[in-house]
């Protein structure tokens, strides 16, 4: 990457987000970390906390305009779990709003439209869906790259083995270490797109064994997932039952700017792949083809391969009171009423440049600092 004028960085959430470097995860002692491992096991012996598992919450209960509690269910009849102070939502951007509206907030006419009365008119309630998206260009790779070596049948066996007694090795890693946040044009202020290695085609990879199964076409996929999508979708309901998934409409590249931002990113792809130091590697393009050139050759491969990146976030969205949409004010109060806060992904405005894991925790801290209502902390000097 160095070789064709890309910056290298040491960490992409430090002072130098732009460049290649090797990806950041959430691990301890070698492990993907969850939330739940690190901030809530550790407090189950609290006297004051009750965790209630395979609870489906159904509503939050109001007393006028004022939450008090919530009503959910375990399998059986519903009841109700009161609150003291107040009520915390945390459903995430599906739920969160979906929980909500079911509640009585959101807009009146979809609302009505459901036999749900309105408590609170807050029509920004499921509007503002943002996500990442991803889409890849597939190279052929010379035969034995590491990952294909690897899935060997008897090696991914011994890997499987090693990775479950928390040995680490190759099958307790992601098969992609190296990526970079990349300005496509140098009109923008801060990478727009990030760039993802990815070892093997990930439709095609299987355990492999001679003599009863030949080894997969090694190969080697570039993915690229622009950072500042400018599409909005929403959320909404499907019925008034809370068993019924909310209905998605994810409204991806609905701008040119989106199509524009992927194809550019596309295309550097193409060209780093092509530079001196990676064409030892092979480099013979699979999907979509060399001869795929045109914005509508590759906007055909986009639209054909192109996916969720799994970090919706906006449909609950922090703004000021004269923002129409906003749903949650600067401390993740719930606009209108009292007692209740959404502290999840879904009250960030808009997508962040990176993922959403981490943010959201650090939100989650934040967020226990304001209902403790401990001061903010002095700005660091970093
Ligand atoms: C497949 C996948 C891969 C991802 N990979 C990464 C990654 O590599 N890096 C990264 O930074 N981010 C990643 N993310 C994104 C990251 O997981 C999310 O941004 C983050 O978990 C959002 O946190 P949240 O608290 O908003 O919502 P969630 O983590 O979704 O938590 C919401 C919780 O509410 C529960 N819930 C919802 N409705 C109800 C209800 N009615 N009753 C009871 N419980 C309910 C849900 O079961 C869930 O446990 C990934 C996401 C997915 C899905």
């Amino acid at each position: 990457a160095r070789d064709a004028q890309y910056p290298f960085t040491e960490d992409y959430n430090g002072e130098q987000p732009d460049g290649f470097t090797w990806m950041q995860a959430t691990l301890r002692h070698g492990r993907r970390w969850s939330a739940a491992a690190a901030y809530l096991h550790p407090a189950l012996k609290r006297p004051n906390l009750t965790v209630k598992t395979k609870a489906l919450v159904e509503r939050i209960e109001f007393d006028g305009e004022r939450a008090i509690g919530i009503r959910y269910g375990q399998g059986g009849p519903s009841v109700s779990a009161r609150a003291e102070c107040e009520v915390i939502l945390s459903g995430g951007t599906i739920n969160s709003p979906q929980l909500l509206m079911l509640s009585g907030i959101g807009d009146p006419a979809h609302l009505r439209d459901h036999g749900i009365d309105v408590v609170m008119p807050l029509r920004g309630v499921g509007q503002n869906l943002a996500d990442h998206t991803s889409s890849a260009f597939i190279f052929r790779r010379h035969d034995g790259g590491p990952f294909q070596r690897n899935m060997r049948f008897d090696r991914v066996v011994l890997s499987l083995i090693r990775a479950y007694l928390g040995k680490g090795g190759f099958a307790a890693d992601l098969p992609f270490g190296i990526t970079g946040f990349l300005k496509t044009t140098p009109d923008v202020p801060a990478p727009d797109i990030q760039m993802l290695f990815w070892m093997g085609a990930t439709t095609t990879a299987s355990p492999w064994l001679p003599p009863f199964k030949k080894a997969f076409t090694d190969s080697f996929s570039v993915r690229i997932m622009p950072m500042h999508p400018t599409s909005r979708g929403h959320v909404a309901l499907a019925s008034s039952r809370p068993e019924d998934a909310a209905i998605i409409h994810q409204n991806f590249f609905g701008t040119e700017e989106e199509w524009e931002t992927m194809r550019r990113g596309l295309r550097m792809a193409r060209e780093l792949v092509a530079s001196p130091r990676l064409k030892v590697f092979g480099g013979e393009e699979i999907a979509p083809g060399a001869d795929k050139q045109s914005d509508a050759e590759i906007d055909t491969h986009i639209r054909a391969t192109m996916g969720t990146v799994h970090h919706p976030v906006g449909t609950c969205k922090m703004g000021p009171d004269t923002d129409p949409e906003a749903v949650v004010d600067g401390e993740l109060r719930v606009r209108g009423v009292d007692g209740l806060r959404v502290v999840d992904a879904s009250v960030m405005p808009d997508l962040i440049g990176g993922a959403t894991n981490a943010p959201v925790i650090m939100m989650a801290e934040k967020a226990a600092d304001m209902i403790l209502g401990k001061e903010p902390l002095p700005p660091a000097d970093v």
